[in-house]
């Protein structure tokens, strides 16, 4: 008897870059009959899409009426089926503050089955495209990923300046710069080095670099929007070595 079990695949899109999806993740585009997808997953990669898939788009959209988290795991539950090749397509890394986590225990909750396709996390990316390793051996031997913006309803919140990594990289945090530049201040040199990273990977990417006492004057002017990324410490010295065109 073979067992079969109405599930999802959560597919890691990449981190903007439509080429950097992986090979199981594009192969699972092509098959899909449904692709459920939100604003970070790469827009390129539907086209890869079969003409009669039907997609849904779950992001958020100014004007128009977004999918609140349980909305989303409904639609999941609704559409799981195990004849059809159901997508839920998600930014970089599905299980990277994407809410991957909570959609894959919605499914087991409701009896069904989920399989993650990783992806490549903007977290590592999207500074690696602007030629800032997050790691060296000789000034960072660890980092440290955290959010920009925690549920308001948890009780312990971050302590940016707590923090021991090396390198820090804050996704989701230019509208609380403020606050993570002050309390980053107050345990770090005011001249860390820091770089704010916009639709990294894509064609669009603009980045910006600073002492960290600045950052928020040159995010302000520079007038700084999200997807972005920011990366705090000695690494992102490393660009201005490695962003040297070589003389032919
Ligand atoms: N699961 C995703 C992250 C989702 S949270 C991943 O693994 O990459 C969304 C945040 O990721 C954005 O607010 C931004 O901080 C960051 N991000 C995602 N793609 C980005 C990109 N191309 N450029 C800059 N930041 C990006």
């Amino acid at each position: 008897m073979v067992i079969t079990m109405n599930k999802v695949f959560l597919v890691g899109s990449g981190p903007g870059d439509p080429e950097l999806i992986t090979l199981k993740g594009l192969n699972l585009i092509k098959k899909a009959d449904i692709i459920i997808y939100d604003r970070l997953a790469s827009g390129d990669l539907l086209k890869f899409a079969r003409n009669d898939a039907e997609l849904i788009y779950v992001g958020k959209k100014s004007g128009e009426h977004s999918y609140s988290q349980d909305e989303i795991n409904k639609l999941l539950i609704e559409k799981a089926n195990d004849e059809k090749t159901i997508v839920r397509l998600k930014g970089g890394d599905p299980f990277v503050f994407g809410r991957g986590g909570e959609e894959a225990k919605a499914l087991i909750h409701s009896g069904l089955g989920f399989e993650v396709v990783p992806g490549i996390t903007s977290a590592i990316a999207v500074p690696a495209a602007a030629n800032i390793p997050v790691t060296d051996r000789h000034c960072a031997s660890s980092f440290a990923v955290v959010t920009g913006q925690e549920d308001p309803k948890k009780e312990e919140k971050i302590d940016y300046g707590a923090l021991g990594a090396d390198t820090v990289i804050v996704l989701m945090g230019i509208n609380n710069l403020k606050k993570i530049a002050n309390q980053m201040l107050k345990t770090r040199s005011k001249d860390t080095p820091v770089a704010i990273i916009e639709q990294g990977t894509t064609v669009n990417q603009r980045v910006i670099t600073c002492p960290l006492k600045d950052v928020v004057e040159k995010a302000t002017q520079t007038k700084v929007k999200p997807p972005a990324i920011i990366v705090i410490g000695s690494v992102v010295g490393i660009r201005e070595i490695l962003s040297v065109v070589p003389k032919c």
